[in-house]
């Protein structure tokens, strides 16, 4: 059973005067992810190409991601749990998961909370209409219309705050499964977030929905970490460049992404940095 980092963390200064099994230490002298055995990751559970349950299986392009980070940090046991945008700060920081690997976008607001490795890729915001919709041919075209997010996402700010664009109506559904639900019902006019998570969504029903195919953001996938743990954002990285480098990514990449007549980028990103 794993315990929760968290408490690990608050039981440091138990540690300090009882010699427990000695835990991998960054150089700040915290407990580190770095060598762990086991880790928990939180991905997504209802995103196509990227964290989809298939039958009791989570399958997609950050749960290959997940696996590699994980292996390539030292672990030899992987758990993965179904994450939503809403409760990835939340888990992270709780210690029920160790990792973030769920189309998790590096923001400002999320790294007092977080730290993040990588970026491990970066998308572009785009939108999503149903098939019959010709009027929207960019995210101006939002202005006036309903839009729907995942709860938790970053997207609609992208939109409101970002842009400065008046949406009719800001629909918050569970995820964006949800969202892409009520687009197909008719209930929203679109659904904005990331091409990634778009296109999965758009292989499953190509003849219901349009990608408009205008991005408009960097979404900088990161790996979300405990806050603090630097040595596994350097760890982190060093395997990201490592999977860039070896082709690994790339093979994701073709494998998840090839079909959808996305183009995806192959260099390795430029990371954020771990301070
Ligand atoms: N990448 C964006 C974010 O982290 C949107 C997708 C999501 O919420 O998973 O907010």
């Amino acid at each position: 059973m794993w315990f929760g980092r968290r408490r690990a963390w608050s039981m440091a200064a138990l540690a300090a005067s009882v010699t427990l099994v000695s835990p991998a230490c960054s150089a700040g002298g915290q407990e580190s992810l770095v060598g762990e055995e086991s880790l928990t990751i939180g991905v997504k559970a209802d995103q196509p190409g990227l964290g989809l349950d298939v039958e009791g299986e989570l399958v997609g392009f950050d749960v290959d991601m997940a696996h590699e980070i994980a292996e390539r940090l030292g672990a030899t046991d992987v758990e993965l749990v179904g994450v939503t945008s809403a409760e990835r700060e939340d888990k992270l920081i709780s210690g029920e998961v160790d990792m973030v690997v769920a189309t998790y976008s590096i923001t400002p607001a999320r790294k007092t909370e977080v730290i993040f490795g990588g970026p491990y890729y970066v998308a572009k915001q785009d939108i999503l209409v149903r098939s019959d919709e010709n009027d929207v041919a960019g995210v101006r075209d939002l202005e006036g219309r309903s839009v729907c997010q995942g709860e938790g996402s970053n997207s609609a700010l992208r939109i409101t705050e970002g842009l400065g664009i008046d949406v009719s109506e800001l629909q918050e559904a569970e995820s964006y499964s949800a969202c892409v639900e009520r687009l197909a019902a008719g209930e929203v006019d679109a659904v904005s977030t990331d091409n990634l998570i778009l296109a999965g969504f758009l292989a499953e029903d190509p003849e219901g929905f349009r990608l408009v195919n205008n991005p408009f953001t960097d979404e900088k996938y990161g790996v979300g970490l405990p806050y603090g743990d630097v040595a596994a954002c350097e760890a982190v990285n060093k395997a990201v460049g490592e999977m860039y480098q070896d082709g690994t990514a790339s093979e994701l990449l073709d494998e998840w992404f090839g079909e959808t007549g996305l183009e995806v980028v192959r260099s390795v990103p430029q990371f954020e940095g771990c301070d």
